[in-house]
């Protein structure tokens, strides 16, 4: 018996790797709804259209294929676009395009369509508010800008990214968070009913620990309910 997880949170609150790994704990699939924001970032800068152009983005986000494969591969109309969505200058962009509605009832409904079986461990920002309202498991995943910044900054400094000193990176988020909590359309907040870990705090081990301590409740549950 399979239930969905939802794990929303600011970025870099380590989202992604903390859902991948409880996927492959639990042999379920694993779904980063921000790369879809993010393919839609990338063609439309590479097309050279405004951010702000809602018709042309959402035009060219029709005809746009995002493909995910099962081992964390992302393709965009066939290119492989994995590391390049992950540019700094493309996260931004992300966030701009995020807040038009149109770019999210097209993205919502595809992340719908793929997880309309149980078995989904989805991450994002509207995934326990809007994309997954009935997951029986929703995290709200937070830390510090501080711990969020240092994490990126060793992430960037190991994938040998050296685009943006610390500083630059903390601002960076700050402005992420804050367009994104602050933007007209699902906006990032917690579900009322999701749980807030704080990971400031925690090593990855431990953040997993505490959410797979909900995940086997929520799953007992389903069970005595079966
Ligand atoms: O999670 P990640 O940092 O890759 O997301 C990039 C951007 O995409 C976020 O800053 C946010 O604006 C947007 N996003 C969103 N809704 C989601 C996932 C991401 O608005 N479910």
């Amino acid at each position: 018996m399979k239930i969905n997880i939802a794990i929303d949170g600011p970025s870099a609150a380590g989202k992604s790797t903390v859902s991948k790994r409880i996927a492959e704990e639990l042999n379920y699939v694993h779904l980063d709804t921000g790369a879809m924001y993010r393919c839609c970032a990338y063609t439309a800068l590479k097309h050279g259209l405004s951010l702000e152009d809602e018709d042309a983005v959402c035009a060219l986000l029709e005809k746009t294929k995002i493909e995910m494969t099962p081992d964390g591969k992302i393709y965009l109309d066939g290119e492989d676009v994995t590391l390049a969505i992950r540019d700094d200058d493309v996260s931004m962009a992300a966030s701009d395009v995020s807040k038009l509605k149109r770019v999210r009832e097209d993205l919502v409904k595809r992340q719908q369509e793929m997880a309309k079986d149980k078995g989904f461990v989805m991450d994002g920002r509207d995934i326990g508010t809007v994309v997954l309202k009935d997951a029986e498991v929703k995290i709200y995943l937070t830390a510090s800008v501080e711990a969020r910044a240092e994490r990126r900054y060793k992430q960037n400094k190991e994938a040998g990214i050296l685009e943006n000193d610390l500083e630059q990176i903390k601002k960076d988020i700050a402005a992420r968070d804050e367009q994104d909590m602050n933007r007209e359309f699902s906006p990032l907040r917690k579900a009322d009913d999701a749980i807030e870990v704080d990971s400031s705090d925690l090593t990855v081990d431990e953040v997993i620990a505490q959410i797979m301590q909900y995940v086997n409740q929520a799953l007992e549950k389903k069970e005595s309910h079966a």
